[in-house]
């Protein structure tokens, strides 16, 4: 299990690479990606929240919302390839703790990854599994809660903001 890297931490906003091979080091990573993910009751992860740099998120929704997909989905190099329709939600990040805020996202999706065996997939979601695998993708690219936030959402924000990005500075 490792500790979740916090708003504040320039590690988020780096790009992550792609994985070459799925080795025993990248399965090592999704297990403890897996065991952090559900320690903090997360839906979501991305290896950038523990602090690595591999292009892998995890994922697990309730099965109401599974679209049938099998959960944990474990995405390693997630590419969308479609995207359609719209939904507006309420979200939240493990690396943003106590920030909920509507966001638009696509309503159905079409993404292609590889598979902890290192096969290709593709994957077809829509409702709340479309809008994890917008939400991780969009980690492994560097972007995050707060650039979806309206200038209203992050004025009703900036407290909390502000204070998690102290507490990175400070080292909590
Ligand atoms: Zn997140």
């Amino acid at each position: 299990m490792s500790t979740i890297v916090k708003y504040g931490c320039e590690a988020l906003r780096v790009k992550a690479k792609p994985v070459t091979a799925v080795d025993a080091s990248v399965r090592r990573l999704v297990s403890d990606m897996l065991a952090t993910m559900y320690a903090e009751n997360g839906v979501g992860l991305a290896a950038e929240q523990i602090g690595r740099t591999e292009a892998v998120c995890v994922i697990d929704v309730p099965i109401e919302h599974a679209c049938g997909v099998k959960m944990p989905l474990v995405m390693i190099n997630p590419d969308i390839i479609e995207m359609e329709g719209q939904q507006t939600g309420q979200e939240g990040c493990l690396s943003f703790p106590e920030i909920y805020v509507n966001v638009k996202r696509a309503e159905r999706i079409r993404a292609t990854y590889m598979d902890v065996d290192g096969n290709p997939q593709t994957v077809e979601a829509k409702g709340l599994l479309s809008r994890a695998v917008q939400h991780e993708h969009d980690h492994l690219n560097g972007v995050l809660l707060v650039d979806h936030m309206s200038p209203v959402q992050k004025v009703a924000n900036a407290g909390k903001l502000k204070r998690l990005k102290r507490g990175v500075q400070r080292g909590d």
